[in-house]
């Protein structure tokens, strides 16, 4: 897993990112702010270091909720501005990039769990 080229997009492919790895961490979150962005009960997702996450066609547009900095509210969620994918999340500090795994090219990622 460390050694691969992590690839992923958005919906409509507008956007696209690269990361080399490592993954350090993978999860899945089931706080309101994921659920309700993501409209999925729950949101699987790898860790990568910043910088280490290329976005390598496109622009994501960053949201971050006006008032709420509740669990993930207190990052940012990164979408696509064209189809809305979201597509990764950064937390306040950006010490840490959780990248959606459904927008991988390889969602076997997390296959293991
Ligand atoms: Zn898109
Ligand atoms: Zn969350």
């Amino acid at each position: 897993m460390t050694e691969m080229l992590i690839t992923g997009q958005c919906n409509c492919g507008e956007v696209r990112h690269q990361s080399p790895g490592p993954v350090t961490r993978q999860g899945i979150c089931r706080c309101p702010a994921c659920v309700r962005m993501t409209g999925a009960l729950e949101s699987p997702n790898i860790g990568v270091a910043p910088g280490n996450l290329e976005i390598v066609a496109g622009m994501p547009k960053a949201f971050k909720h006006p008032t709420s900095n509740e669990m993930c509210n207190s990052g940012a969620f990164h979408i696509c501005p064209t189809c809305g994918s979201p597509l990764y999340w950064t937390d306040a500090g950006n010490t840490e990039i959780a990248v959606f795994v459904g927008t991988l090219d390889d969602t076997g990622l997390l296959a293991g769990e």
